[in-house]
């Protein structure tokens, strides 16, 4: 199978359970819940998507085969012998765009090959692949959900649908549930969001605080 690619770059994991970590971004092309273009914001299912997902930028390309999608993210870890990523414990992010539209298990099994655990962000809505090591699902309001286990459910904070609730949630089959306050252009909402996540994890301490540091950074 080939793969299209926006970006694969090399940074630390901003948000949720892997904060801090460094990892390869593979930023896959393509969501199913919005085409990306802003003409069509208002008719999507996820209309909040601060990301540029289209075609292929000039990190990105298009990939033949999942060994030489594996070659050009293992290109990016700064440590790396016989082939393989060294040091620590080297991880890949799958990203989108929507990465389950494209992720296979013969991607997962060419990342495990040259060193990588596996790590997918993903909205839910498709099957995983098997091999992944760490599933975060950022479930989107009225999107069917068909992913409902995994290390990692981050859900953006608050949304105003009632089929975007925490409440909705919170008994799935996850090792941690986050809430991720969203971040919109103007400052004073974006704050107000920060108010609102953290008083709702205070109140329902099954949730976390999770925060995009990446962006507080300055970092890609
Ligand atoms: S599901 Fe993710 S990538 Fe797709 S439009 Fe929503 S936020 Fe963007």
């Amino acid at each position: 199978m080939a793969y299209t690619v926006k970006e694969i770059f090399y940074t630390l994991q901003g948000e949720g359970q892997n904060a801090g970590r460094p990892a390869v971004f593979c930023r896959f092309s393509g969501c199913n819940l919005w085409t990306g273009r802003e003409a069509d914001r208002h008719a999507a299912t996820c209309q909040f998507c601060d990301t540029d997902f289209i075609g292929v930028g000039p990190d990105g390309g298009r990939f033949a085969d999942a060994s030489l999608l594996a070659k050009a993210v293992l290109d990016r870890w700064p440590d790396q012998r016989d082939g393989r990523a060294r040091g620590g414990q080297p991880l890949v992010v799958c990203t989108g765009g929507e990465p389950l539209l494209q992720l296979d298990e013969a991607a997962v099994a060419a990342f495990h090959d040259v060193g990588f655990q596996v790590a997918v962000e993903t909205n839910g809505t498709q099957p995983a692949p098997a091999g992944i090591d760490h599933v975060c699902v950022s479930p989107k309001a009225d999107a069917p959900l068909v992913l409902t286990r995994g290390q990692e459910l981050k859900l953006v904070y608050p949304q105003t649908q009632p089929s975007a609730q925490p409440e909705r949630f919170a008994a799935l089959d996850f090792d941690a549930f986050y809430l991720q306050p969203m971040d919109v252009t103007d400052q004073a909402v974006s704050d107000e969001n920060i108010r609102a996540t953290l008083a709702y994890c205070l109140a329902h301490p099954q949730w976390r605080l999770s925060l995009q540091t990446h962006k507080l950074l300055g970092i890609r």
